[in-house]
């Protein structure tokens, strides 16, 4: 973890089943599903993979009555497995009518996710809203505004369009729909709160497409209210594409303190791993230096002086290692998140960022000897040669864990912190 300490925007803090999101909670992970929530089974299968990769809070689509017919069931399939991950339902056009219908599924859900653009028009709109934001209150359940650019208020967009076009100087038409957008969330937040719904039940979002402009609609919303933020750019694309545009969005507000729970929309491919949006969003923040997830990998990007792929297999089989132990490891051996392990390529950086991290491995570049020498704690330990390098590698690692991160190890740690601070006495 970095010793540069990026301070939060203060927010109220809001609790949403068994975790809290606002300034004085690390920020949350999200995620949310992709199967239909009609299919219990399916549903929950996801949701439990999405947890098991990290995701503090799962979000499903709660879209008919058949689906909301299944949440009851789908929580407690996932809590016989052992998981009590927070559950949030997404409405539209027919949350009111789905949250009267089915009471179970509005008591399972730990916090409902209302887009006010999409709850109904006219008249209807604030009907239906209030009607679920009493549903809210009634079960004490925590509730996300989230507005969306794709689905703007139209009555507000028009009004603000109205009142623009009379000023002696009119602003952009870009400025004047993220105006929409901010005060679209604001003022629902503040009819919520006239219904009675208690501020610290609220937390807001503003999704758009675009990086720059979800960087000046949460700068902005983040300076006009205390409500803890969601982030998330909205349609951010597929493979390389999405995880760009969505970390470049998304540091740049981490950076200056604004964001409290966040979910990078990944499309995935056909049939591709859902995790992968916990993976990058816990990759984002912990490459940021706000928390630790999983031991991170270290690997040279390789060059002409390697020219096998053993390096590239072994560096990327033992963080895919390092991932699939840490649902585990998390219990067993508490701050071994923040491990660091190095998978170099030759001779040239290979042994220094191997002695950087806690433990390293060089492996031999074109035309150097085919030994493979490892570091621990900065110290050369083992040199490794022939076929089998990555399982002893493997092994080197887990006994390592073990011993340092272990109750042993810890027991050691505590001892030398205690022998540091009596010398330092
Ligand atoms: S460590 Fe060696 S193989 Fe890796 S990039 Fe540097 S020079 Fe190339």
């Amino acid at each position: 973890m970095s010793d540069v300490l990026i301070p939060r925007r203060q927010t109220r803090q809001v609790r949403v089943g068994n975790v809290w999101v606002g300034s004085d909670h690390p920020v949350l992970v999200q995620s949310m599903t992709n199967t239909d929530t009609a299919d219990a089974e399916g549903t929950a299968r996801q949701i439990f993979e999405l947890w098991r990769a990290g995701s503090e809070a799962v979000r499903i689509t709660v879209n008919s009555p058949e689906a909301a017919a299944q949440v009851a069931t789908i929580k407690t399939k996932l809590e016989n497995w052992g998981c009590k991950v927070p559950i949030v339902g997404d409405f539209h056009f027919n949350g009111d009518r789905l949250l009267r219908d089915y009471p179970d599924c509005a008591e399972a859900l730990a916090k409902y996710r209302i887009n006010p653009g999409n709850v109904g028009k006219g008249s209807k709109r604030d009907e239906k809203f209030a009607y679920m934001v009493e549903k809210a209150i009634e079960y004490d359940k925590a509730v996300r505004i989230g507005v969306n650019w794709g689905s703007l208020d139209q009555a507000m967009a028009t009004r603000l369009m109205d009142e623009n076009a009379k000023l002696a100087q009119p602003l952009p038409v870009e400025a004047i729909m993220r105006e929409a957008l901010i005060r679209s969330a604001l003022e629902s937040a503040e009819q919520a709160i006239g219904w009675g719904l208690s501020a610290d039940k609220i937390i807001l979002s503003c999704k758009v497409s675009h990086v720059q402009d979800l960087i000046a609609v949460y700068r902005d919303l983040a300076k006009r209210c205390d409500f803890p933020l969601h982030l998330g750019l909205t349609e951010a694309g597929m493979g390389s594409k999405g995880i760009v545009a969505s970390s470049a969005a998304l540091a740049v507000l981490l950076q200056e303190g604004i964001g409290d729970t966040v979910r990078i929309s990944l499309t995935p491919e056909p049939g591709g791993d859902r995790t992968k949006e916990v993976i990058v969003a816990q990759e984002l923040l912990q490459t940021m230096g706000l928390r630790s997830f999983t031991p991170l990998v270290t690997a040279c990007p390789g060059c002409g002086r390697t020219t096998s792929t053993v390096f590239q297999e072994l560096a990327r089989d033992i963080q895919e290692f390092l991932r699939v132990q840490m649902p585990v490891w998390r219990e067993a051996y508490p701050g071994v998140e923040e491990m660091k392990v190095a998978v170099m390529g030759c001779v040239v950086n290979g042994p220094g960022e191997s002695k950087l991290a806690d433990i390293g491995i060089s492996l031999p570049g074109t035309g150097e000897v085919p030994v493979c020498p490892v570091y621990v704690d900065g110290e050369k330990t083992v040199t490794l040669k022939g076929d089998h390098v990555a399982v002893e590698f493997q092994a080197i690692v887990e006994d390592y864990v073990k011993t340092r991160y272990g109750e042993d190890g810890a027991k050691r740690r505590q001892t030398s912190s205690k022998t540091i601070s009596l010398k330092a006495v």
